[in-house]
């Protein structure tokens, strides 16, 4: 399928790793022109120029999205890189910083600059261009703002406030004929999953009692699955979706893992 995204221009947060970097990938495959915004600079230029990005543009900006004034620089960048153009923006930048009702506030506060603020920013400062273009704005959420996770309040305020200004925008937008989704992921093999899981008391074992809970396949969700569902819906084939939240996780936000898991299906 001809998604006809070809000589389109996008700008993905935290697009040197992980989901973001497959998100890199696929939007190149198409022949998207990609500016990466990301505190790993080398990470971004190795991903970069290990592409074949033959006939488009490409090109990596550092920064640390904490910081408003690097957001709002940072697309000063990009716009200069594209000639003012920008078609879709992608806000995938988050961590799952584990801060708790312990805390206390200055750490839920920087949680939130880490997860919730640059996603208003990038947007706020990208906001004539996006109207220009009649482009196309998607967020990375999270099943943690839907199911609760413990033990990460600004994660979890984060991403839910993600998922009400995906619906916000949406409207604020569709006069403008911009569309505004989510993808909330659940369990994605990325270098910070590692990092998470690998932190764990008995990583191997947690992983897979994780696995046996995804009811498709008992598997996690890859990377690539998540980038396809996301040039999807940031391409013109998506037209008349907008507000929406999309949980591509083999059902294991919305199925009943009762039932679905390989312990209960042994035991009926
Ligand atoms: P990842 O492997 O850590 O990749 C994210 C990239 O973003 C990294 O290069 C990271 O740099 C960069 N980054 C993080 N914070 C940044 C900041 N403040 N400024 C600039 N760059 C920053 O993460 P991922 O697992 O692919 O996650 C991507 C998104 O999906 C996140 O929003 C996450 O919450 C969401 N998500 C992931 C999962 C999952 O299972 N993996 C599940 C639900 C939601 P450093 O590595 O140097 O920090």
């Amino acid at each position: 399928m001809d998604l006809n995204l070809s000589g389109n221009y996008a700008v993905i947060s935290g697009g040197a790793k992980g989901i973001g970097s497959s998100i890199v990938k696929c939007f190149v495959n198409e022949g998207v022109n990609v500016a990466i915004i990301d505190i790993d600079s080398d990470a971004a230029e190795y991903l970069l120029d290990n592409l074949d990005c033959d006939g488009v543009n490409t090109v990596s900006i550092e920064a640390d999205l904490t910081n408003k004034d690097a957001c709002q620089f940072a697309i000063k960048q990009v716009l200069k890189w594209s000639n003012g153009k920008l078609d879709i923006l992608v806000n995938n930048a988050g961590v799952n910083d584990s801060v708790d009702l312990t805390d206390g506030p200055k750490k839920f506060q920087l949680s939130l600059d880490r997860n919730l603020v640059h996603t208003y920013c990038l947007v706020h400062y990208a906001l004539n261009a996006l109207k220009e273009s009649n482009g196309s704005i998607l967020n990375i959420s999270s099943k943690v703002a839907q199911t609760g996770q413990g033990g990460t309040s600004g994660y979890a305020a984060s991403k839910g406030a993600i998922n009400g200004l995906t619906r916000e925008w949406a409207v604020d937008l569709a006069p403008y004929g911009i569309r505004v989704n989510a993808i909330a992921p659940a369990e994605v093999m990325t270098p910070l999953y590692k990092s998470w899981i690998e932190s764990l008391p008995e990583p191997e074992e947690t992983l897979n009692q994780i696995q046996d809970q995804i009811p498709l396949g008992h598997r996690m969700t890859t990377k690539e699955e998540i980038a396809d569902l996301a040039t999807f819906l940031v391409s013109p084939k998506s037209s008349h979706t907008t507000g929406q939240i999309f949980n591509p996780d083999g059902g294991y936000v919305h199925l009943d893992r009762s039932c679905t898991s390989s312990i209960s299906r042994k035991n009926s």
